[in-house]
């Protein structure tokens, strides 16, 4: 028989791919000898094989079963039993946390007579009625799928009835009448009664969290963070234990560390008298773990330990789901907690200092994603600011838009470009398409631990949570605040990382993450507001530092100009991989352009030709000092010609009007014929690159004979210049020999006429497929390989970028064919394998060829990691990507 099940006791925190990542951690708890309430898991095996089958495995009921049963002996109380009941959570948990996306249903195995029973037991019928008015609320909108506002509206008009505002308030009749209520709303929306059987209670728990796995919300959580459909949930059942019982219990969430800023020190939230759902629903607002030592504090200094003893195990901040029931502590749930990115950076670096892991370690637990986010511009406060309210800091970040209401408002405007803020009393898993959209997150309700914080942090984006003073009335859709009024498209700005809400805009500046990158770590430290931002700018430096001295690849950006070379250089760049020199053709030179396109003679050509020379010398004189000492790959020109013409249509239409009235200037008409003559269907598979340089004779000689002679000129100033001269769009050797030749001759000319030796290397880029397949040709003419993996996936893929994502990509991320756009991440299957093959063909020929990638994926993490693997020598991104690549490349090393 398949093993379907598992005790806690028989698993640990390795086993994330079949106990998921809940079950997996709760059995290392057991493990290491901490109060954990008894239970068992089913595996991921049996949400997988009832995803196929489309029924719950036979064998998962017998084993079920069986589990039950061990319970009941050890504890000697039976599921659901009249006098002494057991009751069951039964709690989703996958591989990779899904925060809020999936069910968990509790208080399993109450029913008419067995609420009784717990009563008893308890000595308190208040209790015990509440938590079987929050199973059939639970059941009824999780498993029975009915919508939660039925019951929470129940609620507030019993509530109102009685003149109370909390839940705590209600007596044991008012809740008794609650659960008759809702009983009533069961039969009346679902056409059924609740089930009173304890396992028939159980099954179908069991089954709706195995359907949880692919409601419309978890697929699109799972597509946004690029978690596999047909990894499948493991469900945990678990033992209830009960925060409810009185004053002497309570639950909470803690973390080792904040999560949000990384300040050392545990921290956490707590509720007396409640149950975990309402942490984590942010229906009360919660007190400071700190309050609990008032109340309990033998409950207390035990948490204390055990948060110390699974850091020590963990290594690791780790978060933990902890209740408390009549002064008896039990986990429910730990983790290694997720942070925001500034955490990341302290923590790592104070367990460093702590000994309790390496730099190896702390580089592998910060990620290129988290430094981009710290490396995004802050608000600046020297200006008159207005100040709505102050509420929790749940994500950092600034972020400044129109207030929306709801996910439909909120898609709309985004949609129309609006930069929004969507504004909730709290969030649940049904706002995700609103918070997708959002710059920012503000809600009235909820702690640190709320909804809203977790997913926001997740998704890298502004919140502010718990900001009590906000009332968000969606029925005159207005949000107030202390007497003012506010509606949607009013503006506001939200500081995720102190928790201010100012009214109107508020203008942003540079973070002092990136002032340390851009101007070094002095300039860091002095625009840094606080010591946290301090620490954090010495973190992100010894880590990047770290990251430099472990990783095998250089990180050189792809810069045109010598600020954005100069830029680049000083956030870390080995030298240029990429200065696209057509860029420097562009502008008022266009013209320059233009007339060697239109000359119609020899003379006339080298004519518009010479006058290019002291304009591009100029702009290599300037790139190669910005880069003194380190290399700088020059491509010559790429793109189509017509892109420095005038559009084909306009200029018809224009000669045409021109005649009409009276006759077209000559000049136009010119043009107009090159124009058409040049005109091409597909351009990006036209007159381009290597084949340009070829037809027109003289054009790439101008460009070659610009980089020696800037060359010269900074050597005898006394630079040392290092140029690199690049080929694009080759696709046979016999295209790389004829350009090279041409090359040589002229460096060799300007070498001897200036008395430098200017060996130069001549280079390539692979971005064809037949330059991957016959690249062990093309490496007999190539000094070095650059991959543009942007061209080599268009051709790879037969799709022009322009044109393709705005038009079918969406589908094709709907229906699978992608799981994200190859122009992002690269395509590693297919592309990657062409990348291989290239890298390959030309080190079995140059053993010693040095190979970079110049596309987009140079600055992309996963990318990275996979050039790593094909044995790249560099990567080569954009300047603000530069530090993100170090890390990213150190992280693919260790
Ligand atoms: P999530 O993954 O959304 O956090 P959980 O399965 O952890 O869902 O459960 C939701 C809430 O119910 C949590 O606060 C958790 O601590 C609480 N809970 C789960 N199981 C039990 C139990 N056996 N006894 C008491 N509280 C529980
Ligand atoms: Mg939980
Ligand atoms: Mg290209």
């Amino acid at each position: 028989m398949a093993t379907y099940v598992h005790r806690f006791a028989d698993g640990g925190k390795d086993d994330k791919d079949l106990l998921g990542g809940k079950g997996a951690n709760l059995a290392e708890m057991v493990k290491i000898g901490l109060p954990v309430p008894p239970g068992f898991t089913i595996t991921t095996e049996a949400c997988r094989a009832y995803m196929r089958d489309g029924v719950v495995p036979p064998e998962l009921r017998v084993e079920v079963t069986m589990a039950v049963r061990e319970i009941e002996d050890a504890f000697g109380r039976q599921l659901g039993d009249v006098r002494d009941p057991l009751l069951v959570s039964v709690r989703s948990g996958a591989k990779f946390s899904m925060p809020g996306m999936m069910e968990t249903v509790l208080n399993v195995g109450l029913n008419d007579a067995s609420v009784r029973g717990l009563a008893e037991m308890a000595g308190d019928e208040r209790f015990a009625w509440d938590s079987y008015r929050r199973l059939v609320q639970m059941f009824g909108r999780t498993v029975l799928g009915l919508d939660g506002d039925l019951f929470a509206d129940a609620l507030d008009t019993l509530k109102a009835e009685r003149g109370v505002t909390s839940d705590v308030d209600l007596t044991a009749d008012d809740l008794r009448g609650l659960v008759a209520t809702y009983k009533a709303l069961v039969l009346e929306h679902s056409g059924r009664e609740f089930p009173q059987h304890p396992r028939e209670q159980l099954d179908m728990a069991i089954e709706a969290v195995l359907d949880s796995w692919n409601t419309d919300r978890a697929r699109l959580y799972r597509r946004r963070e690029r978690i596999p459909d047909a990894l499948g949930t493991a469900v945990n059942v678990c033992t209830m234990v009960f925060g409810n019982l009185g004053e002497d219990s309570g639950t909470g969430v803690c973390f080792t560390r904040d999560p949000a800023t990384g300040h050392s020190g545990v921290y956490g939230d707590y509720l007396p008298n409640a149950q975990g759902e309402d942490v984590v629903a942010g229906i009360r607002n919660t007190f400071p773990l700190a309050h609990l030592e008032e109340l309990d504090p033998t409950s207390y200094r035990e948490l204390l330990a055990a948060m110390r003893k699974l850091e020590t195990h963990y290594r690791d901040l780790c978060d933990i789901e902890f209740t408390i029931e009549r002064g008896k502590l039990w986990l429910l749930q730990t983790r290694v907690g997720k942070r925001t990115a500034a955490a990341a950076f302290r923590v790592a670096t104070q367990l460093v200092d702590e000994h309790l892991i390496t730099l190896d370690e702390a580089i592998s637990r910060t990620t290129g994603e988290q430094l981009t986010q710290l490396m995004f511009p802050q608000f600046d406060r020297s200006g008159e600011t207005t100040l709505l309210t102050r509420a929790m800091a749940a994500s950092p970040g600034a972020a400044v838009g129109e207030i929306v209401l709801d996910n439909a408002q909120a898609e709309a405007r985004a949609a129309e470009g609006a930069s929004v803020i969507l504004v909730r009393r709290e969030t649940n898993p049904d706002d995700l398409p609103g918070m997708v959209v959002a710059a920012g997150v503000l809600t009235a309700r909820g702690g640190k631990t709320s909804h809203a914080a977790v997913v926001a942090r997740g998704m890298g984006i502004c919140a502010v949570v718990g900001a009590d003073k906000l009332d968000v009335d969606l029925t005159a859709r207005e949000v107030r605040v202390d007497g003012q009024v506010l509606r949607p498209g009013d503006v506001i700005a939200i500081d995720g990382s102190t928790g201010e809400v100012f009214l109107g805009e508020v203008p942003v500046m540079d973070s002092p993450v990136m002032r340390y990158l851009s101007d070094g770590l002095d300039a860091g430290l002095a625009a840094a507001p606080d010591d946290a931002t301090r620490e954090l700018v010495v973190a992100v430096d010894r880590i990047l530092e770290h990251a430099d001295s472990v990783r095998t690849m250089e990180v050189r950006a792809n810069a045109d100009s010598a600020d954005d070379a100069l830029r680049a250089r000083a956030r870390g760049a080995q030298g240029i991989g990429l200065c696209r020199t057509e860029h420097q053709f562009l502008g008022e030179r266009r013209h320059f352009v233009e007339a060697v396109v239109l000359a119609e003679s020899d003379e006339e050509r080298e004519a518009a030709l010479a006058d290019l020379l002291p304009l591009q010398r100029g702009d290599f004189v300037g790139l190669l000092e910005a880069m003194d000492g380190l290399p700088t790959t020059i491509r010559l020109i790429d793109p189509p010609l017509h892109e420095f013409l005038p559009d084909l249509t306009e200029l018809s239409v224009k000669v045409a009007l021109a005649e009409r009235d009276g006759g077209a200037d000559p000049r136009d008409v010119k043009i107009l014929g090159a124009v058409r003559r040049m005109h091409e269907q597909n351009p990006m598979l036209g007159l381009r690159g290597v084949r340009l340089g070829l037809k027109i004779p003289g054009l790439f000689a101008l460009q070659i004979r610009a980089v020696a002679e800037a060359t010269v000129e900074l050597r005898e100033r006394g630079f040392d210049p290092r140029p690199e001269i690049m080929v694009p769009l080759v696709g046979s050797v016999r295209e790389m020999h004829l350009v090279r030749e041409e090359a040589l001759g002229i460096l060799t000319e300007i070498g001897r006429g200036s008395g430098h030796l200017l060996d130069l290397p001549v280079g390539c880029m692979i971005e064809l497929p037949r330059a991957a397949l016959t690249a062990h040709r093309i490496a007999e003419e190539a000094d070095f390989f650059s991959f543009g993996t942007n061209d080599l996936t268009q051709t790879t893929w037969g799709m022009s970028r322009d044109d393709v994502e705005g038009a079918f990509f969406h589908d094709y991320l709907d229906n699978g064919v992608l799981t994200i756009s190859p122009f992002e991440t690269i395509d590693a299957l297919g592309v990657g394998a062409l990348v291989r093959v290239g890298v390959e063909g030309g080190r079995s020929t140059k053993p010693e060829l040095k190979i970079g990638v110049c596309g987009e994926h140079g600055g992309d993490p996963e990318s990275i990691r996979f050039f790593q693997g094909a044995g790249l020598d560099y990567v080569s991104c954009s300047p603000f990507r530069v530090p993100v690549a170090r890390l990213e490349a150190a992280r693919a090393a260790v």
